[in-house]
């Protein structure tokens, strides 16, 4: 199997830490590197945050690369309360993870996503799963770009369904919606893994058992972290019945497109402060061949939940 150039470009929280894990454990992945982004909490938490996990899971020589520290259209960024609330202070569950042995990169985020797209074209995928700042950076910088990358997944938005910060906002999307609005109106072909299908998805406490009976440190680690994650949801009444698995379906879907069903459109995100951050089709392209963004409507979550688990429990097995 030929394996895929990823980049995972993170605001390394709870579910971020599971999408990690799933790159890890995904036989027809080469990881490349993660970029960091602020979001669910500030852009060295999230960075610091990744490299925990990575020596958590073995995996060392993936390099961490420093994204911007806040949006497009602001000089700063301060984590948001429920940020705290649903990822704990630390913004993986309050669990405390050994301090690295490896820092971040020299490299910015930036220009490492520019020099990846030209060296790897479209053998590259990349999976942003918090704001879209650094990947709008990017193509800002080195327009051609657009016209290189394989495939880029996103975990953001809401199509079909309400948002989760406003009625049309969707967290990501909210955080810089003029760069999720520079990334969706590129050329670059777009998979949207939004709330339509993240919050079908749920992992419940009968799941992370599994992974703290395994006896092993990324096993309780992550049962612990996921399990702050599912009382939290609980607790703000997010959802009775388990927490999302927002950011591991978007890699997920990007190696197996077919756990979910999906239609073109070419789309836009709304930046005024009428709608701030809806992500809707653009009607004056409604007839225009080719659109560039599949946007994911509908999952087979089972089958997605078994595989998951199956990926994850083999790996924190390992470690
Ligand atoms: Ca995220």
């Amino acid at each position: 199997m030929a394996q895929k150039k990823m980049i995972l470009d993170l605001d390394t929280g709870v579910d971020d830490a599971l999408a990690i894990a799933y790159a890890v454990a995904a036989p027809d992945v080469d990881l490349i590197g993660i970029v960091s982004s602020y979001g669910n909490n500030l852009l060295n938490v999230c960075a610091q945050n990744s490299l925990k996990l990575l020596e958590l899971l073995g995996q060392p020589d993936v390099p961490v690369f420093l994204g911007l520290p806040h949006s497009s259209t602001s000089d700063h960024f301060d984590v948001m309360q429920v940020s705290k609330d649903i990822h704990g202070n630390n913004g993986i569950g309050d669990v405390e993870l050994p301090e690295p042995k490896r820092q971040v990169e020299a490299q910015s985020g930036v220009d490492f996503y520019i020099e990846a797209a030209h060296k790897y074209g479209k053998d590259l995928i990349i999976i942003p799963t918090g704001p879209m700042t650094n990947l709008a950076a990017a193509l800002e910088k080195d327009p051609e770009i657009a016209h290189l990358i394989g495939n880029v997944t996103f975990m953001g938005g809401a199509l079909t369904v309400e948002g989760n910060v406003t009625d049309v906002a969707e967290a990501n999307i909210n955080q810089d919606a003029k760069a999720a609005n520079t990334v969706l109106t590129s050329e670059l072909p777009l998979t949207m893994v939004g709330l339509d299908v993240t919050l079908r998805t749920l992992l419940t406490k009968k799941e992370t058992q599994q992974w703290r009976e395994l006896g092993t440190k990324a096993g309780k680690a992550y049962a612990d972290i996921t399990d702050f994650y599912i009382d939290a949801y609980y607790n703000l009444d997010i959802d009775k019945h388990g927490c999302a698995l927002h950011d591991p379906l978007a890699v997920g879907v990007s190696l197996d497109p077919s756990f979910v069903q999906t239609i073109s459109l070419f789309m836009k995100v709304i930046y005024d402060e009428h709608n701030y951050a809806r992500t809707v089709g653009d009607k004056d392209k409604l007839n225009d061949p080719n659109p560039n963004v599949k946007v994911a409507v509908n999952v087979d979550k089972d089958r997605y939940l078994a595989t998951f688990m199956d990926l994850l429990t083999n790996l924190f097995k390992e470690h």
